[in-house]
């Protein structure tokens, strides 16, 4: 099994969780301000359809909670590691917050992809 055909690949490189190969997002730049947040509807290699049903996506939201819970334990940690201030911990968390938040965005679906599909080698005709 290699490294591409993981859901973690999928997550990562933001590709579509069946084929690993399309694209989920228009515009592969997260920090390009155009379009940072649109997804194709259907992936442009397996046709899989992004969005199950209406309002699948709301589901990764609390994805979404989980990797920003994930990152501001991993900025405490490395504020006790340092010395800890809390108000150096809380400018630093939320920079990280912030500046990370469309790779969270991004993360997160493709995440909440990941757990309802699985990777198909025959999907690629
Ligand atoms: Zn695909």
């Amino acid at each position: 099994m290699s490294f591409q055909s993981t859901k973690l690949y999928s997550v990562v490189s933001q590709t579509c969780p069946r084929c690993h190969q399309g694209p989920l997002f228009v515009n592969k730049n997260p920090y390009k301000m155009e379009n940072w947040d649109k997804m194709h509807a259907d992936c442009p290699v397996c046709k899989l359809h992004f969005e199950r049903e209406p309002g699948f996506f709301q589901g990764s939201m609390y994805v979404s909670y989980a990797l920003g819970v994930a990152l501001s334990v991993g900025v405490v940690l490395l504020n006790w590691i340092i010395g800890f201030n809390p108000i150096a911990y809380f400018i630093s968390n939320t920079l990280a917050l912030i500046v990370l938040a469309p790779l969270l965005f991004r993360w997160s679906r493709a995440l909440y992809l990941n757990i309802f599909i699985s990777y198909d080698k025959k999907s690629i005709a």
